[in-house]
């Protein structure tokens, strides 16, 4: 290396042919490293943002026709997404419809029937190892994945979410968790400090908010807001790679605890539950709105397939609302499975369809595997692809029947019809959903072939299963 006449240093040819080599393995190098290598012919692929409600119910949501509770960000959401008028989970409560989600298959099919019993370290009950999670499979696709707030899928090692497929987890392994941790401070403290960590209900939803397995001292705030806090650190912290978020809100389950500035606003609701729950609704979708916020900010919402459901129907004794729904949370009637359910994508999906045909919670993982550019490696799975559907370039349902079942209470959908069954033994009612959404005009008189042959579907459906591994844990 010299200088020229301004004293300036310069390289000679073959220094230059060095850096220009080394320049090369950089780039080489850089390459190899970046996920996307190797697929700039392909359309970008789209981060995914699951959000899941817990206990919300279908007339919960403005765009559900919901009148008493605001719900702007949600509103939105639907109004320029695609908004299902149709779709269910796999379970009409949490455990069973998390196991049904998470793996795109019946949970039934590895014997998931009931709620695991809540922070037992080293108990057996959790998500059958065998099965592949939407963590799992967005991980082989490459992208960067995290989890947040309630887990439900068991609460050992092997069950940990950062054991099934997720990158980052901020939340709780049980089945709730109180809103305000500082309330429970000494509970959470006195918990943690015990070897056996009890399983009591005094303890079961004030146990340490953890990140990674790591237990968190109780922080200040509201448990929505955390969450929420959480995730969108960890989307700023990870923006060159495609995103997998599994938002996994408690609310508006149980204990009914809400910001007073929520409460306040809902003032004019004579029932507590119902003011309380109401402000957590709006909370959680104050909360949505940040998510979106976030997005927008990042320059990531275009390509961002943001999907809106609730894990099962509301509990009427919360004060939810199932709309025009029968039934509740718990049934395998219309208002124990049927949820709001959105999925928006700017960039990818029309703005403002409605979508009739019934899509099931079971279909997430195909249809998020497809985006993802990857086969699922792990069993036949009982959920499709829907983006033809949302789209609106499909003919014929994605389901030519659909099947529930809690213990004998169970119900099965085939094209307009539903055949339902409040227990075990108990006759079977047939009703028609297109004309009687409520479920109120028993049919089975007037067709009885047709319940002959819809409640042997459900029994063919149903006898090859394994037996239940478990049973739930307040039986
Ligand atoms: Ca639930």
């Amino acid at each position: 290396m010299g200088r020229d006449a301004a004293g300036n240093k310069v390289t000679g040819t073959g220094e230059k042919m060095k850096a220009c080599k080394q320049m090369l393995v950089l780039l080489i190098a850089a390459a190899m490293f970046c996920p996307m290598a190797g697929r700039s012919a392909e359309p970008e692929r789209p981060n995914i943002v699951f959000i899941l409600a817990d206990d919300l119910g279908y007339g919960d949501v403005g765009a559900y026709g919901c009148k008493d509770i605001q719900t702007p960000n949600l509103d939105q959401l639907a109004a320029t997404g695609v908004r299902l008028t149709d779709g269910y989970a796999s379970a009409p409560y949490c455990g069973p419809s998390r196991a049904g989600l998470m793996t795109g298959r019946y949970q039934q099919r590895h014997g998931f029937r009931h709620n695991p019993a809540i922070q037992q370290g080293g108990s057996p009950l959790g998500l059958d190892a065998g099965e592949e999670t939407l963590g799992d499979v967005m991980t082989r696709a490459g992208y960067r994945t995290a989890a947040y707030g309630k887990w439900h899928l068991g609460a050992s090692e092997c069950f940990h979410p950062n054991n099934r497929g997720f990158y980052e987890f901020y939340g709780f392994l049980g089945g709730g968790h109180c809103y305000f941790p500082m309330q429970y401070a000494d509970k959470m403290k006195a918990w943690a400090n015990q070897p056996d960590r009890p399983v009591t209900d005094l303890y079961m939803y004030a146990t340490p908010l953890q990140i990674n397995g790591i237990d968190l001292p109780p922080q200040e705030g509201y448990l929505t807001d955390l969450l929420t806090t959480q995730a969108i650190a960890f989307m700023k912290g990870f923006q060159h790679r495609p995103l997998f978020l599994y938002i996994a809100y408690n609310a508006p389950h149980v204990p009914l605890e809400a910001p007073q500035e929520y409460l306040d606003k809902y003032s004019n609701i004579q029932n507590k539950d119902r003011r309380t729950y109401a402000a957590m609704v709006d909370n959680l979708d104050w909360n949505v709105g940040r998510i979106l916020a976030a997005l927008d900010e990042l320059g990531k919402r275009d390509n961002t397939l943001v999907v809106f459901m609730s894990d099962n129907g509301g509990p009427e004794k919360n004060g939810a609302d199932n709309g025009p729904l029968r039934g509740q949370k718990g049934d395998t009637t219309e208002g124990g499975v049927r949820v709001p359910f959105i999925f928006n994508w700017p960039g990818g999906l029309p703005h403002g369809r409605e979508v009739h045909v019934p899509i099931s919670s079971l279909d997430l993982l195909p249809t998020f595997v497809a985006l993802g550019g990857v086969e699922p490696a792990g069993k036949p799975l009982d959920g499709v692809n829907v983006l033809p559907w949302l789209r609106g370039e499909a003919k014929g349902i994605p389901h030519e029947q659909l099947f529930w079942d809690r213990d004998g209470k169970c119900g099965m959908r085939a094209g307009d019809y539903k055949v339902f069954r409040m227990k075990e033994g108990a006759p079977w009612t047939l009703c028609n959903l297109t004309e009687d959404i409520g479920e109120q005009k028993d049919l089975s008189a007037q067709m009885p072939e047709k319940v002959e042959a819809m409640s042997a579907a459900y029994g063919a459906w149903l006898d090859p299963m394994p037996p239940a591994r478990w049973t739930d844990p307040q039986q």
